[in-house]
This record gives structure tokens, sequence and C-alpha cells, in this order.
């Protein structure tokens, strides 16, 4: 066998590795055990998706290879959806392009921009992908530390000049995976201020905007004026959908950036399936949309308070965060990240991810994902209550 590419030694270990090695032993030895570490919804997608992908996979039509860039009506039905939602207009043709996921498009922005050597701006914590692809491209990372004294929003100000002045991509992610911060218009407008200054693309992924609570809308970067001009949006269909294993999506935003990323897709992927767009569709326009995603918000709700009350009980001081469905809180004083997370197992069998896997700035923290039913949710939270009690 040949040696595999040398940039494969640039993606870093998998801290869950070890964690998943452990899950398995204890499986095998009849352990229950019970994960809160993937943010993956365990409830189904609802019944006016599935029905339009039933009739869109007979069409012969979507048995062909599909368009690259997305179907006409995918593309239409996103920027509709972007006008109903944000009051941002785009047009479908040159605003719009379909995204086999959020991640997909987020990864191959990487590839239309960063060139070895290249800067680009990375939270840290910060779902893995950035900083993966942007190592596997070849560029350099330059962290945004969150910290929860700034409400987990990076600093700007802090970036110095000469690196704003070679960083070509800079990353944000509200509601934020993992520390369930959300960002205001306000905030969006001093990023977009700081591009437009800087000559750097804003890749906004905004993945759970529509996953949140209490009378909170999370806005999209696009709502600021001229933010077209230096920002591109990946917003899935994944979370508000209960669609994680359909994989679409889309980007939105600066024409420039989207046909970058068509070129690499038209030379990558061949698009997403046209049923798997149909049913997109459906999920963009149905008017039973906006009801769903309230209902699922109401079931995210309710477990976020019956969580937070669960860690609040043994001092675990997390916050009730306003979007997403993660909890993100401190671990015990004098544990790290790693250590809670593989003692927790050991002795309860509930997996929570440790924050370092999200990066240096994650450490003393664990995040979990509240995508199990609330029977199962409470088990696990009893079991975690005992073993702080300890
Ligand atoms: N971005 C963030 C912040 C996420 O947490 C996730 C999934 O967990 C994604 C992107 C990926 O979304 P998609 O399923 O659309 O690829």
């Amino acid at each position: 066998m040949p040696k595999p590419a040398a940039r494969l030694a640039a993606v870093p270990p998998h801290l869950f590795a070890e964690i998943d090695k452990r899950k398995a032993a204890l499986i095998a030895q009849g352990v229950d055990v019970i994960s809160l570490g993937i943010g993956d919804p365990d409830l189904p997608t609802p019944d006016f998706i599935l029905d339009a992908m039933a009739r869109a996979i007979r069409e012969p039509v979507h048995h062909r290879y599909p368009e690259h860039e997305g179907q006409p009506a995918f593309r239409e039905a996103a920027a509709d959806y972007y006008g109903r939602r944000f009051g941002v207009h785009l047009d479908a043709k040159r605003e719009i392009l379909a995204l086999i996921g959020a991640k997909e498009g987020l990864a191959h922005l990487i590839w239309a921009y960063i060139d070895k050597g290249d800067v680009a701006l990375v939270p840290d914590p910060a779902h893995p992908v950035y900083k993966t692809q942007v190592g596997l491209a070849g560029g350099t990372v330059y962290p945004l530390t969150l910290k929860h004294e700034r409400h987990f929003l990076p600093n700007l100000d802090a970036i110095p000049t000469d690196v704003a002045h070679r960083a070509k991509l800079l990353f944000l992610n509200y509601p934020n995976n993992p520390t369930g911060a959300v960002a205001d218009l306000g905030f969006y407008e001093e990023a977009v201020a700081f591009c437009r200054r800087h000559d750097i693309l804003l890749v906004s992924d905004n993945a759970y905007s529509e996953t949140t609570f209490d009378d909170y809308v999370a806005p999209s970067v696009l709502q600021v004026p001229g933010a077209k001009a230096v920002a591109v949006e990946c917003w899935s269909l994944s979370k508000p959908f209960n669609m994680t294993g359909w994989r679409i999506g889309f980007a939105a935003g600066n024409a420039h950036a989207i046909r970058h990323l068509g070129v690499i897709k038209t030379n990558l992927d061949s698009g997403q399936f046209g049923a798997i767009q149909a049913a997109g569709i459906a999920a963009l326009t149905s008017p039973e949309a906006p009801r769903f995603i309230a209902q699922m918000n109401e079931v995210y709700r309710h477990r976020r308070d019956m969580a937070a009350n669960g860690l609040w009980s043994i001092g675990m001081q997390t916050e009730s965060p306003h979007g997403t469905f993660y909890l993100w809180a401190p671990v015990p004083h004098g544990q790290t990240s790693a250590g809670f997370v593989t003692d927790l197992l050991n002795e309860t069998g509930v997996v929570v991810t440790p924050g370092s896997s999200y990066g240096p700035a994650g450490e003393g923290y664990v995040r979990l994902a509240l995508c199990l039913d609330e029977h199962r949710l409470q088990e696990a939270l009893g079991r975690i209550q005992k073993y702080g009690r300890k």
C-alpha cells in the first residue's frame, strides 16, 4: 500500500476515539450506556417532508444527475425562505447554492479560498470542521478565543492588525455549537465592518438559526446592510427539520463566494439527489413548517430546563442557552474535561463530550447534547447527580 498523502498528518487526533472505544467496551459488558454526546435530533422528519420525498422519488427526472448548483426551484425556495424569515433579498441564481449539508459547504469554501500559508480566523472552541479543513488545505488557523465573560463572542478588536491583514476568512457560528451562545445584529454589524476593512470573507455558519427559545429570534448576518459585499452564510435543514441524515442545506450571500464554491463543487460532487432537494423545497415552503419548528423548540426548551436544573443541583453552573440543543457546563474544580468525561462514563455509563475536543479554550467544560427523550434524559441526569454528589 502507498503511504497516504502527507496532508492527512494535519488532521488532529480524534478525542472521541478513546471515548468511543470505552463506550463500546462498556456496552459489550452489558452496561446501559446513555449518550448525550452527539447533536443529532432523535425525533423523526415530519410527514409533510416525507410525503414530498415519497412523491419525488418516483419522478424519473430525479434519477439522473442533478444540477450541481441545485435545482432552480430549490434555490428559489431558499431565497424565499430568507426573504420571509430574515427580510433578506437574495437572487436565487447568483446568491444561492444547494449544499450536501452545511458542513460540506463550509469545508469547500475553505478549499475555494485557502492556499498554503493563508490565514483563517477560527473561533475556539468551535465545530472541528473549520480548523481541520484549513489545516488540510495548508492554511494557518488564528484562533479567536471565546470567553464566558464576553458571552462567547470573539473580540475582533484584539486581532493584531498584521494578522487581520493576512486573513482571508473569518468563521462565525451563532447560535453557537458548542457553547449555546447567541449573537445580535449589533455584533454582526461590527464583524461585517471588520471584514470590509480588512478584505476578509465572513463565513457565517447559521446551522442553528431556527433552534431558539424564550422568544429569542436569531438573525442572519445578511441582515446587516452591505453584508453581501463580504459575507456568505451556510444554512442547514438538518437541525430545524430533523433531517441530519438527508444531507441538505444551502449557501447564501456574496455572489463571488457562491461562484467560487460552485467551481469546487462542479469538479467534486455532482450535487444532491433531486428527490432530497424536492423534500427540501417542501421543508422550506410548507405552511406546516413554522408550527413544526415551534413544537420542536418547545421539546428542546423543556429538556434544556430539566438538564440545567439537574446540573445546578450538583454545582455545575451551566447557563440556559437561548439557542441550540446543547448545554455547555463547567466541570467541577480540579478536573479536566477529558478526565471528567472518562470518569463519568466509567462510573455511570453516561457519555458527554469533552469541551477540549472543540479547541484548547473548551478545556474546563463539557457539552451535553439534548437529543434523547425525556425519560432517558431523566435517567442520565439522575446518574450524573449521583456521581456529582459523591
Ligand atoms: N455547523 C455546526 C455548528 C454544526 O453543529 C453542525 C452539525 O452538528 C454543522 C455545521 C453541520 O450541519 P449539516 O448537517 O448541515 O452538515
